[in-house]
Order: structure tokens, then sequence, then C-alpha cells
């Protein structure tokens, strides 16, 4: 058995048409902005931060643990789905390392948001995580800012 184990999460999300869906990132609320469409509040940052740390201690994906279809979940704080992620890391034995991410998108800036998310999102977890933002640079469908993506790494040790 592994005493140190990494894990990689992504997701994506498309912007929502409903004027009622808040932007959601990293647990951060950015109000005034275009929400992103999903079932739960779409937190695409705190999905791939969860899909890491499933991945880092062998447990599989998110879908599999909080299928979309299942309305425990509809409009759900993804900072508490992402708690829950940590407590079945735990409980498969392992500690969080870190969780290292990098959000992909054209607009809002991240930057003025970005200690309130690590700090919301490294509580969640229970480990130290950090949160970088990139643009696309106008390529593909991010670029056309149709939505917003958000790859992870987390590191996990043996208990
Ligand atoms: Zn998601």
């Amino acid at each position: 058995m592994n005493a140190v184990r990494v894990g990689i999460g992504f997701d994506v999300h498309p912007f929502s048409d409903d004027p009622q869906r808040v932007l959601i990132l990293g647990g951060v609320r950015f109000a005034g902005q275009p929400g992103l469409a999903g079932h739960s509040d779409a937190d695409v940052v705190a999905h791939a931060a969860a899909d890491a740390l499933l991945g880092a201690a062998g447990l599989g994906d998110l879908g599999s643990h909080f299928p979309d279809t299942d309305p425990a979940w509809r409009g759900a704080d993804s900072l508490r789905l992402l708690g829950a992620v940590a407590e079945r890391v735990a409980a498969a034995g392992y500690a969080v390392g870190n969780v290292d991410l990098s959000v992909v998108l054209e607009a809002p800036k991240v930057a003025p948001h970005r200690h309130e998310m690590e700090r919301l999102l490294s509580a969640a977890v229970g480990g130290p995580v950090s949160v970088k933002a990139t643009r696309a640079e106008g390529l593909g469908a991010i670029g056309r800012r149709e939505g917003i993506a958000c790859y992870a790494v987390a590191l996990v040790q043996r208990t």
C-alpha cells in the first residue's frame, strides 16, 4: 500500500440561461455575475477538488458518490459535498496532503477572491488548498465565455 498517492480532477459547467443562478466558485458568491448551470450550485472548483481527492484515495469519481439524479444534492452547497468527500477519504485511511486548483475562465477576475476561496476550500477539505486562475485566451468554448472549467490535483497520505 502506497503511503502517498496523487489524484487528478477535472470539471466544466456551462453558463446558465437562468438569471437567478449565482456564480459560485470555491464557495465564494460572485454577485452580479452570470451563474453556471448544474444540478447542485455548479461550483466547478469544489467539484474538481472533490474529484481529485476521490481519485487520490482510489474511491472512484464524484458522480458515483453523488449522482446528479439524487434530489438530496439539488441546488446543494458544493462545499458541503466537498466536506463529505473529505470524510470518505479520511474513512479510507488517508489524510489530505494538499490540493492545487487551476480555474480556467475569461471572466470574472478570480484574484480578488482567491484567498477567501482558499480559506473556504481548505476548511472543507481539512488540508491546504491553493487556487490559481488562467484565461483560455479566447480559444474554444471557455474562450468564447460559454462556461468555466477547473483542473485539480490532490495529494493524500496514509494515516
Ligand atoms: Zn460539477
